[in-house]
Order: C-alpha cells, then sequence, then structure tokens
C-alpha cells in the first residue's frame, strides 16, 4: 500500500455511509497511522434512510429518526460539508465549494462517486415553481406541515372554493415515492381531520397522476393492479394513462382537459443521475458507466455506486441495477472491499445480487410486498415492509428510536400540529419590530 492513499467520497448517502463504515473498519490500523485519509464531501452532515421518509412526512417517526450522523458514526474520516462542483479524473481532483468560503481542490488516490440521485423533471410550465419533490428529510418535514397547515386553513375559513383548493393534494407518479408519500399522508390526515372542524375524510381530495397504465412496477402487474384498486376503495382518485400539462399558481392542468384547484403539487416522477455525472463516462440511463467490480469505465482508482452508477446486474445479462437501496446498500460494501483489494494489489470481486422484491407500505397496517416471488398484501405486507426497513436502517441508536417512536405510537394519537412557521423563525421578531416601530413614529 503507498504510504498516505487519500480516499475522496463523493456524497455520504446510503452508499457513501456504508462504503466509508466498512472501510473505517477495516482500514483501522492504517487510519490510526495515518497511511490512509478519507474524506467525505455531502451537502448535508448526514445520511437519510429514503425508505422511511413516508413514515416520517406521516408523523410515524421522528424525522431526525430517519437520519444518521456521518460525524458521530465516522469518527476516524474527515467529513466536509459543501458541494462538489466538479471531478477530474486525469488530475485525480475534484473542486469542493464549502458551505462558506473559498472553494478548493481535494486531491485524491481513490475516488468513490456516489453522489445519488435528483429528482427527474419535465419542462412542465409552473413545475418548478409550485411543484416539491420527495427525497429529502427537509421535503418530507415540509409537506407533513404544509398539509397540516391547509387542514387549518380550511377548518378557519366559510369560504367554500379556498376550503376545496386547501384540502386538495395532487401527487404526481406512482412508483414507490410517490405511493408510499400519498398512502401514508391521506391515511395521517384521514386520522387527523377529526381534530379539524368540519372536516371529514369526505372533504379532502386525493389524486395520483400516472403517465403510464399502472403504478408500482417494482411489486409486479397483479400487486399494482391490487394497490391501485385498494388506494381507489380508500377514495383516491387515481388517474392512469394521464399527464401534468401545465400548473398555474393554484390550478393543475391535466392532459385529460380537467384543471384541479389546488395548492399542494407533490412531484415523485422518477429520479434521475446526478448532475455531476458529466464529468465521467457515462452508459445506462445517462449514470456512471462501471465494470461489475464497480470500477468506472477506464480507471482503476474510480469507483462507483449506488442511484448514479450503471452497474450491470450479473443475474439478468445485459441488463444493469435498478436504481434501490437494496443494491446501493450492498453495492457499498462490495465496492469498499474492491478499494482494499485494489489497494493491496489483490483481485478483485464482481458485484452480483439477485433482487429479492419490494415491499412499500399504504399507512397504518396496510402495505404491499412482493419478496421471493411470494405476493402478500394488508396486515402482513405492512409488518414485513416495517421488520425489513428496520433491519437495514444503519446504527443501534436509530433502529433503538424508531422502535420506540413506534412503540410510542401504540399509545398514544398522532401529532396534528402544523410546525409550518418553523421555516420563517424571524417572522415574530420582525413583527414586533416593525409594530414598535410603527406606535412610535405614529407618537412623534
Ligand atoms: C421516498 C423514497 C422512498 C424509497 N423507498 C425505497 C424502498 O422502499 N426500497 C428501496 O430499495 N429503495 C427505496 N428508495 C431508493 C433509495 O433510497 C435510493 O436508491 C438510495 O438511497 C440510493 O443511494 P445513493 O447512495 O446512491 O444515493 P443517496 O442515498 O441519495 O445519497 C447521495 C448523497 O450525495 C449527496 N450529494 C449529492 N450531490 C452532491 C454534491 N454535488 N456534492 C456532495 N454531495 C452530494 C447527497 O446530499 C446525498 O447525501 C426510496 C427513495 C425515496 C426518495
Amino acid at each position: 500500500m503507498t504510504p498516505s492513499s487519500r480516499i475522496l467520497v463523493v456524497g455520504g448517502g446510503s452508499v457513501g455511509m456504508y462504503a466509508a463504515l466498512r472501510l473505517q473498519r477495516r482500514l483501522r490500523r492504517e487510519l490510526k497511522q495515518g497511511r490512509v485519509g478519507i474524506t467525505i464531501a455531502d451537502l448535508d452532515s448526514y445520511m437519510t434512510y429514503q425508505p422511511f421518509l413516508p413514515e416520517a412526512a406521516a408523523g410515524n417517526l421522528e424525522p431526525r429518526h430517519v437520519v444518521v450522523s456521518l460525524r458521530r458514526v465516522l469518527p476516524r474520516c474527515r467529513i466536509l460539508g459543501g458541494r462538489i462542483c466538479d471531478i477530474d479524473l486525469a488530475g485525480k481532483s475534484a473542486r469542493f465549494a464549502p458551505m462558506e468560503g473559498p472553494e478548493r481542490v481535494l486531491d485524491y488516490d481513490y475516488l468513490i462517486f456516489c453522489p445519488g440521485s435528483i429528482t427527474k423533471t419535465l419542462p412542465i410550465p409552473g413545475l418548478a415553481e409550485y411543484g416539491i419533490g420527495f427525497k429529502t428529510v427537509e421535503e418530507a418535514t415540509h409537506l407533513r406541515n404544509h398539509i397540516l397547515g391547509k387542514l387549518d386553513t380550511a377548518a378557519s375559513t366559510d369560504d367554500p372554493e379556498v376550503r376545496a383548493r386547501a384540502l386538495t393534494f395532487v401527487f404526481v407518479g406512482g412508483g414507490y415515492a410517490g405511493v408510499e408519500a400519498l398512502a401514508e399522508l391521506e391515511d395521517m390526515t384521514a386520522d387527523a381531520c377529526r381534530y379539524f372542524h368540519g372536516i371529514s375524510r369526505d372533504s379532502m381530495r386525493w389524486v395520483l397522476v400516472e403517465a403510464s397504465d399502472h403504478i408500482l412496477p417494482e411489486v409486479g402487474p397483479e400487486l399494482g393492479t391490487w394497490t391501485t384498486d385498494e388506494l381507489r376503495r380508500r377514495g383516491i382518485d387515481v388517474r392512469l394513462d394521464t399527464r401534468v400539462k401545465a400548473i398555474e399558481h393554484d390550478v393543475v392542468v391535466l392532459d385529460d382537459g380537467e384543471s384541479i384547484p389546488c395548492e399542494t403539487l407533490v412531484w415523485t416522477a422518477g429520479v434521475t443521475a446526478n448532475p455531476l455525472v458529466r464529468h465521467l463516462p457515462t452508459g445506462d440511463r445517462g449514470r456512471v458507466a462501471t465494470s461489475a467490480e464497480l470500477l468506472v469505465d477506464g480507471t482503476d482508482f474510480a469507483f462507483a455506486a449506488g442511484d448514479c452508477a450503471a452497474v450491470p446486474d450479473l443475474t439478468r445479462p445485459g441488463e444493469y441495477c435498478p436504481p434501490n437501496a437494496q443494491h446501493a446498500v450492498r453495492q457499498s460494501r462490495r465496492l469498499a472491499d474492491n478499494l482494499i483489494a485494489t489497494m493491496r494489489g489483490r483481485r478483485r470481486t464482481p458485484y452480483r445480487h439477485k433482487n429479492v422484491g419490494s415491499v412499500a407500505s399504504l399507512g397504518l397496517h396496510k402495505g404491499v410486498a412482493n419478496v421471493y416471488g411470494l405476493q402478500v398484501r394488508g396486515f402482513p405486507a405492512w409488518f414485513m415492509h416495517r421488520t425489513y426497513h428496520l433491519t437495514r436502517m444503519p446504527t443501534f441508536n436509530r433502529k433503538a428510536r424508531i422502535l420506540m417512536d413506534w412503540t410510542l405510537a401504540l399509545f398514544f394519537k398522532r401529532e396534528v400540529v402544523a410546525l409550518g412557521a418553523l421555516a420563517r423563525p424571524r417572522e415574530e421578531f420582525e413583527f414586533a419590530s416593525r409594530s414598535q416601530e410603527e406606535t412610535a413614529n405614529a407618537r412623534r
């Protein structure tokens, strides 16, 4: 091993955090002796366990419990908060913009490229101005506060138009992120509405717009159809073969001619590789082209995995691994082992994993799962969803806190307070200053 091997990890999400955890454990001695240095650059100082975002939005889980502090679990690594702006593969360096202060160049000997994906948007008028995604803990928390805030709005007005607009929620995209988010939030409001005067489950309108003729492709056609029927039975308006044409201030226009007055549009129509991939060779669906050993094409020092990488799926020749947590977590371990093998001049092992299936939650005690070809629905699927993801959640601390959240929820009712004002903490202070200034001016 060369003295002072510098490993740069771009992105501390599922792949970045798990790969660094494994490197930290397996290279303990080298890290202690300063022969290896691991730097992780991420926009946030925490890893988000995205499969739990719908439960965090619904208030079943405390948002802080679905994230893991990188500084806490990776004490032997250097965590840099900021954005990697570009990658120079030939020069083995990356340009880094910290949260504050001037940009700088980070040199590396080995690169782990894993900045994940971003929400895939379309050039639809009004989408960028009025839509919101569902990929981060900030978006999930905002959405919870926003939707409870809309119930407050509706309960405080007599104007039927204002009320109808506030109580209409449109989700676009029927993959697991969109379906789980909508189903969990609808379930939460069905429970919460009893505290809002004059609002019942029937007075709310939940719409799921999907461009194809089916939803939840992850669980297969049969369970996808079952889920569509189940959501419709709950009163959710599932629009298949339908697209959003435009979004005006408080109206969503569909291509079937209908205009839906609403103030909530959640865009969950898929993901695309992080734009940073433009600095690396790309392949399938614009993702970084890698070998089955997770090496970026044409290099023997740069590795990539997760949502941003087109990793050949050796269990389905000619195809590539889909972007999901199941692959991301397993690839990260293989990646770390292959990086160490490369450092030590040993043989690397190709990544091979057969997808075991998918589980999705559709609200409290409701779910759908297709695992090893076994199709499960209702309570058993929901239980499988919780159990599976709890075992995947990193760190004992987080597992314990999540278990505690679920246990407390058995004995206490859900929180229904909208804390949307958290995003505007200075409003009250500004009001106080302004009103006193006005009073002083009036006295003069
Ligand atoms: C709502 C939702 C539900 C999901 N449910 C499931 C599920 O049930 N089952 C399943 O298998 N998968 C699920 N997924 C998908 C799964 O979470 C992802 O496939 C997985 O997290 C991908 O891991 P990753 O490490 O590639 O990316 P991420 O975990 O997204 O990590 C990428 C990291 O890179 C950082 N980053 C981005 N750009 C930069 C930059 N320029 N500089 C520095 N850092 C940067 C980001 O801040 C982030 O921390 C779900 C996803 C969502 C959004």
